[in-house]
């Protein structure tokens, strides 16, 4: 009998994004922000993280715009965007689809930044361009962030902690919990 192909091979990427989402040892930006609590600390180191994403005038108008980012007037706006997106992505995860509703409502985040593809080597590396400083491009850029994993890998490798309700990302079909530590929790209660 002829062996079912199990796992399609990725075909040779000639593209290379410069958000590096092919490395899920290393959670994807947008997992880092649905984890996020509200706190300033954390949003500051993933402020950091999205810097080396941009390109470098992005970079220099985003770094005088960090204070403004901390106020706490943004920040409960950036909550309340959190609130939205984590709703849309419980359900994809759980219908395993990305609903038209959902991409749309992302869409509408894209006129605060573009993508801008520069050629070296015969090498493609994207970047990303902030249109409007003063919009919601750190919104655009989470939502930028999930559909380029999204379009990468599927939605089946983004999860949720069935313990800590954390999410995670792995490729892994059967994972389920996202440390040993939830692990050992979520098998001693199945006993
Ligand atoms: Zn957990």
């Amino acid at each position: 009998m002829k062996k079912l192909n199990k796992i399609k091979k990725p075909k040779k990427k000639v593209i290379s994004p410069k958000i590096k989402v092919n490395k899920l040892n290393h959670n994807p930006l947008f997992i880092y922000f649905l984890n996020w609590e509200g706190d300033r600390y954390t949003i500051e180191k993933i402020i950091y993280r999205v810097l080396d994403q941009l390109d470098e005038k992005s970079k220099k108008s985003v770094q005088s715009k960090i204070e403004d980012i901390l106020s706490d007037s943004y920040l409960n706006n950036l909550s309340n965007f959190q609130k939205i997106f984590k709703i849309n992505i419980d359900k994809a995860i759980s219908i395993k689809e990305v609903s038209a509703e959902f991409v749309s409502w992302m869409n509408n985040m894209y006129k605060y930044i573009s993508e801008k593809t520069v050629f070296e080597n015969k090498c493609e590396e994207r970047y990303i361009e902030i249109v409007n400083p003063e919009g919601k491009w750190l919104e655009s850029l989470f939502c930028y962030n999930f559909i380029m994993v999204n379009n990468y890998f599927g939605i089946d490798i983004v999860k949720k902690c069935p313990i800590c309700k954390k999410y995670f990302a792995h490729k892994g079909k059967y994972s389920k919990y996202c440390s040993e530590g939830c692990k050992e929790i979520g098998m001693r209660r199945k006993k």
